[in-house]
């Protein structure tokens, strides 16, 4: 045996991540994955949800296959501590001795300028990430009056996949335009401009849903009101039916709390060819958490995840790990039902920044259609069983 994988959370990351660590050493490295949840839903396509596409049933996985095909030990668990000087991660009935460790927990929410928010997530939600929330906001938009307004709050980046905001604009406006006309979605955006896909958006919105998105950039929120669902920004206040604040965001907290979260106490810094933490001994950190300039999603930290466990075999059998390490990240978004559009951009190591660099602007589609919808449905299928498969 080549010694022991512990991987901190089971998600997009940390679930692909275990299956390379076992795959690639020929089951030379006995791998435990560690998650809180005892099942898999995915973010990526929970938008869907809330315009009824799909049930969030749909998007839920076990994570048996992991157990059977690759011999992925389970722990169901959450950890409280990583104890770097004993090389063991703590939860709360056992310890978890590793000789390398991989952090997968992804984000978590800032509420510093807003407590009350903290407390207030069955009334306004964030389903920010899927499960209980996603349904508490598709609930919500079903039980609104014709004539209402649905609100997104948008924070500013670096957040957990950039277009994802717009992509939800366009799924609620579907289904009030379907099933209540006259009702109105209100997007407050942090940012100056929509950062990702904003042409498409644009005209999506313009084409497909005229009169009823009111996008209102440079949105800085002052001030909330639980109560009444009240939003005030630099320019405007704002009364919702349905009131969606995606909170800023920052690494998992067990990031934090470990230290491993060096930058501004929010990201964690990492060594691209391994994704080696540049704070802990033998410790690795992939998918959100990390300070990367790359987009946060899950095809990122799929993707990171494969180089980060090639690496890490390559080191625990005392090899060097490979010099380039290069992939790519695309991102689809659906606009209404049926039809989608994505942006795709390549990435390469670049050994002069000691970071991965884009290679141009990336290539975005013409226009949404219903050929791309039914290309990000098979990209769904083909992460799902990388993932967890
Ligand atoms: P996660 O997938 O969140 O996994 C982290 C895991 O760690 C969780 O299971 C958590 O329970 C566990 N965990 C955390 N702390 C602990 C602890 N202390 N103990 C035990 N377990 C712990 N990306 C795309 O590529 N394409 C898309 O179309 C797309 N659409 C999106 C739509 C929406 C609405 C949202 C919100 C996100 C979308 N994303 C998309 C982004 C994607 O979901 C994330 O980037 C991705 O999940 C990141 O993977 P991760 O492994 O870093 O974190």
């Amino acid at each position: 045996s080549l010694g022991r994988v512990v991987v901190l959370g089971a998600g997009y990351g940390g679930a692909t991540a275990a299956k390379y660590v076992r795959m690639l050493s020929g089951g030379h490295i006995e791998v435990i994955l560690v998650e809180r949840n005892p099942q898999f839903i995915s973010c990526p396509v929970s938008n869907r949800v809330l315009a009824g596409q799909r049930t969030l049933a749909q998007l839920s996985f076990g994570y048996g296959a992991l157990q059977r095909h690759h011999g992925v030990k389970f722990v169901r668990g959450s950890v409280t501590a990583i104890d770097a000087e004993r090389s063991r991660l703590v939860l709360a009935d056992r310890k978890l001795a590793y000789d390398r460790l991989i952090v997968a927990p992804g984000i978590d929410f800032i509420y510093d300028a807003f407590p009350a928010l903290a407390t207030a997530q069955e009334r306004i939600p964030h389903a920010w990430k899927a499960g209980p929330q996603t349904r508490n906001l598709q609930r919500q938009l079903l039980a609104m009056p014709g004539g209402g307004v649905f609100t997104i709050v948008v924070p500013p980046q670096p957040y957990r996949c950039p277009p994802a905001p717009y992509e939800r604009a366009c799924q609620v406006a579907w289904y009030l335009k379907t099933h209540k006309p006259r009702s109105k979605v209100i997007v407050l955006d942090a940012n100056p401009v929509i950062t990702s896909k904003r042409v498409l958006f644009e005209r999506a919105w313009r084409e497909l849903y005229p009169g009823m998105i009111e996008y209102v950039p440079g949105s800085e929120l002052r001030e909330v009101d639980v109560a009444t669902r009240t939003v005030r920004t630099g320019f405007d206040t704002v009364s919702s039916n349905v009131l969606n604040i995606i909170p800023p965001q920052r690494a998992g907290r067990i990031a934090l709390d470990s230290g491993l979260a060096n930058v501004e106490r929010r990201w964690c810094e990492v060594d691209f060819l391994t994704y080696a933490s540049s704070v802990l001994p033998r410790v690795h950190v992939i998918g959100d958490p990390i300070e990367s300039g790359l987009p946060k999603s899950a095809h990122m930290a799929n993707a990171q995840a494969k180089i980060c466990a090639a690496a890490v075999v390559a080191l625990m059998r005392g090899e060097a790990p490979a010099p380039a390490p290069a992939f790519a990240n695309t991102c689809y978004s659906f606009i209404d039902d049926h039809q989608a559009m994505h942006i795709s951009t390549l990435y390469r190591y670049d050994p002069a920044r000691l970071a991965m660099q884009a290679e141009g602007s990336g290539i975005l589609s013409d226009h949404a259609s219903i050929e791309e919808g039914a290309d990000a449905d098979a990209w769904a299928r083909q992460i799902w069983r990388d993932t967890l498969d």
